[in-house]
């Protein structure tokens, strides 16, 4: 009998929707709710165990054994049919999760699915309604300690605000439109962590915060995304909903340790911690600097940026180096291993090659105008981000793409 369910089981895993997993869509599921109904992969079966068994009874498909009437109940259901009912009203600004995404975004995703049914009950989705107020804990940018501080987002202001203290004024007050959140368990060591980063007079900043309840955290990412795909509705009302959707959040190309040179080729390698969003690469001492040390603006192969492996001759070579070119310098980088250099330059390539979006540029001028904002005169402004020097080619390039 079990043999014969067990056998039935996997003609059930074949059908369309069946074989890959109802919760993170990674493929051939190995696990099965048999109460709900649904296949699932390793993971997602974790969580569904955690939830505990009054919500999702859970067993594998081939090491337990299989009841008539469990077997039934996959037979009734399965993927597509537990789709249209639990994910019937998911908002468009939710970011259900995929294969390898951080773990706190599918824990939250399955439960939001079946233990809170909050794509059945719209109601419930406290994300969407374009205000949201409540405490964080943030890392201090002098002290690296956590401290609680109230934050308040408003969509209709096109802001993220935070209070030290609550009754005063907000010590950052952060444009919606000019901002990013990004998951960053491994860089904090928290689970329930973000990173924000926005443009501050000029300059890249990165904040860090967390909140105990991992349910808190995603309500906080999902309700600034919504709050910004509801202004970018509203400002291009003809635009595709599912375009303006991938331009809510960016998750990092990469990110990790590399050494680099200076700008003279007898100068030192410096351990420092990379990060690449879109178009910017950016540089640190530590990966939970507030600032990066330094940015490089990532263009088109065609406009003089390139990669390879090796220095330039007479350069210093150290481990496993690589130069990337920018028409205004040359990048002496070395990696930790073959692997993680040829990862680095496939990374940076596959920015390289692609063409330069609107969207690209009018981050690249947007950018601008902040450091024009300044009101010291280009020739002597010492903006952190861009050298005096590049700083003005940098204008130049955006004023070719712009006009
Ligand atoms: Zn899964």
């Amino acid at each position: 009998m079990a043999d014969r369910n067990e056998k039935q089981l996997m003609e059930l895993l074949k059908r369309p929707g069946n074989n890959v997993c109802a919760d993170c869509g990674s493929k051939n599921p190995e696990w099965a709710s048999y109460n709900i109904g649904i296949f699932v992969c390793t993971r997602c079966a974790g969580v569904h165990r955690s939830m505990g068994a009054h919500i999702s009874k859970v067993k594998h498909l081939k090491l337990d054994r299989w009841e008539d009437s469990q077997l039934e109940r996959m037979k009734e259901v399965g993927n597509n049919a537990a789709r249209l009912r639990y994910e019937e009203r998911v908002p468009p600004c939710y970011r259900k999760p995929v294969e390898d995404d951080p773990q706190v975004l599918v824990e939250q995703w399955i439960r939001a699915k079946y233990q809170r049914e909050e794509f059945c009950h719209p109601e419930r989705q406290g994300y969407v309604s374009g205000y949201m107020e409540g405490f964080l804990m943030k890392r201090g940018k002098e002290d690296s300690r956590y401290h609680p501080r109230k934050f308040v987002l408003s969509e209709a202001d096109d802001t993220l605000k935070y209070h030290v203290k609550e009754k005063k004024d907000p010590k950052a007050v952060l444009r919606l439109s000019e901002l990013n959140v990004a998951f960053a368990p491994q860089k904090t060591g928290n689970l329930n962590s973000l990173q924000l980063t926005f443009i501050k007079d000029g300059s890249t900043r990165h904040i860090y915060v967390y909140h105990d309840d991992p349910a808190v955290i995603v309500n906080w990412y999902m309700a600034i995304r919504c709050a910004k795909l509801h202004r970018l509705q509203v400002a291009y009302p003809a635009a595709n909903e599912s375009e303006l959707v991938g331009h809510l959040t960016r998750d990092f190309i990469r990110e990790g340790w590399l050494y680099k040179t200076g700008p003279r080729s007898s100068d030192a390698y410096k351990k420092r911690w990379f990060t690449m969003d879109n178009r910017k690469l950016m540089y640190h001492d530590d990966p939970l600097d507030a600032h990066p040390k330094g940015e490089i603006f990532l263009g088109h192969v065609l406009d003089g940026y390139s990669v390879r492996v090796g220095v330039p001759p007479g350069t210093r070579d150290q481990g496993f180096s690589f130069t990337l070119r920018t028409p205004e310098r040359s990048y002496n980088l070395s990696a930790a291993s073959d692997e993680d250099r040829d990862e680095w330059i496939q990374a940076i390539d596959s920015v390289l090659e692609r063409p330069l979006t609107p969207q690209d540029s009018s981050s690249k001028y947007q950018e601008c105008k902040v450091v024009c904002l300044c009101e010291v005169p280009q020739m002597d402004c010492h903006n952190r981000i861009f050298p005096v020097k590049c700083f003005n080619v940098y204008l130049k390039y955006v004023c070719f793409y712009i006009y």
